[in-house]
């Protein structure tokens, strides 16, 4: 069992603690405050108990100038402090003098947000190479680490593997409750297991896809991936959008697994996802259709799958979410999936975000907070921000 905030009396005491506020923004303004949400009950756990609270995060990807200004995580210190309704010193650096007073000169239960972790990436990624003269400066400003990053514990960060090696450290609640929630699921799951999956990239779900098969009872397959799993099957698919790289891979996983993968058998399609006619189809695609939703037959077929089932792990929308024509399917899992007494585990990124969005966020298990971290702890890696953390 790793070490978690409860392991260290925190009054008096510098504690950093890594969050993941990488927030979705649009013109500097937070579309979705999910991440900071759910950083609170650490946040408050270290205010309460008396800690000077350092917190850290990184924000989208810092490569040029203007990176720095569409990903300073000032609104992130604003919203915080409404949400914690406390005022929040936001300290606009990332190392230096100014940084070094305000976290000396913080007073018990006060609380700092440092500059975006990733500014130190404009020159010679330092923070995403976990440089070790970074880390150690990082950790000459606390005394404890607390790690309740999940979404970047697939990572090895100066933030989170570079602080941890230098400082008596521990996870914090949102990182403990990923892993029960992700451990309890796939350790020991209870059957029939189902997995969906959707989304529209193979490629980064080709490791998730050949571990979960050997675990699973059946792999539902939707959005965009089912057309390049159906193109394996030799169907036309007029212009749905299909990872040609990997055709070969699906064909395989078909062949070599009957009977478990499960495909759609009707298909929303439409001439253009904007503006175009809108229809339901099976087989017969015409040479401008895009495949962008399952249809209700699918989603009939889907449900006996699902009803039966006791573990679900639901990865990647089956439709083209971001437009309402083509969240139906989507909407009619949740429908499903809602109804079900079994564990139903969320995994994270654009599904959390298309689930959230259409309103169901308090209705299963676990909607995970990690995209790519969700998916290695799936595939069953050790992921190194968790790893690097002391044991009990
Ligand atoms: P991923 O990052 O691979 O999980 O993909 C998520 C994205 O897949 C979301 O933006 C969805 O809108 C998109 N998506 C799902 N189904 C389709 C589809 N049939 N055609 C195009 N994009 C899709």
């Amino acid at each position: 069992m790793k070490k978690t905030i409860k392991d260290y009396n925190l009054t008096g005491k510098k504690v950093i603690i890594r969050c993941d506020f990488n927030v979705p923004m649009e013109e500097g303004r937070i579309t979705d405050d999910n991440r900071i949400v759910q950083s609170l009950p650490t946040i408050k756990y270290a205010i309460e108990n008396g800690a000077k609270i350092i917190l850290m995060s990184h924000l989208g990807r810092v490569k040029t100038e203007e990176d720095l200004i569409k990903n300073n995580l000032k609104p992130v210190a604003l919203k915080l402090s409404e949400l914690l309704n406390k005022t929040i010193i936001f300290i606009d650096e990332t190392r230096g003098e100014k940084l070094e007073n305000a976290c000396n000169n913080l007073k018990n239960g006060e609380v700092l947000l440092m500059q975006n972790t990733r500014y130190e990436d404009l020159e010679g990624k330092k923070e995403s190479s976990n440089d070790e003269e970074l880390a150690k400066y990082w950790s000459s400003l606390a005394d404890i680490y607390i790690n309740d990053a999940f979404g970047t514990c697939h990572r090895a960060h100066a933030s989170n593997v570079g602080i941890a090696s230098n400082l008596p450290n521990g996870i914090g609640f949102l990182v403990e409750k990923e892993i029960n929630a992700l451990e309890n699921a796939i350790s020991n799951p209870k059957r029939p297991y189902t997995v969906i999956m959707g989304g529209a990239k193979i490629s980064d779900k080709i490791t998730l896809i050949e571990h979960l098969v050997k675990e699973v009872d059946h792999i539902l397959i939707g959005g965009a991936m089912a057309y390049t799993f159906l193109k394996a099957q030799g169907k036309n698919l007029g212009k749905s959008l299909i990872d040609t790289e990997n055709v070969d891979f699906c064909k395989k996983m078909l062949d070599n697994n009957q009977g478990k993968i499960i495909l759609p058998v009707d298909h929303i399609v439409s001439n253009n996802i904007e503006n175009g006619n809108i229809k339901i189809i099976e087989d017969n695609f015409d040479k401008e259709d895009i495949g962008l939703d399952i249809g209700p037959k699918t989603i009939e077929l889907f449900s006996t799958y699902l009803e039966k089932s006791k573990t679900i792990i639901w990865n990647g929308p089956v439709g083209y979410t971001e437009k309402n024509e083509f969240s139906n399917g989507t909407k009619a899992l949740c429908e499903i999936l809602k109804t079900l007494d079994s564990t139903v585990i969320i995994g994270g990124g654009d599904t959390a975000a298309s689930i959230i969005k259409l309103g169901y966020s308090n209705e299963f298990t676990h909607i995970s907070t990690g995209g790519g971290a969700t998916l290695e702890y799936l595939e069953g890696k050790e992921l190194p921000g968790i790893k690097i953390i002391s044991e009990k």
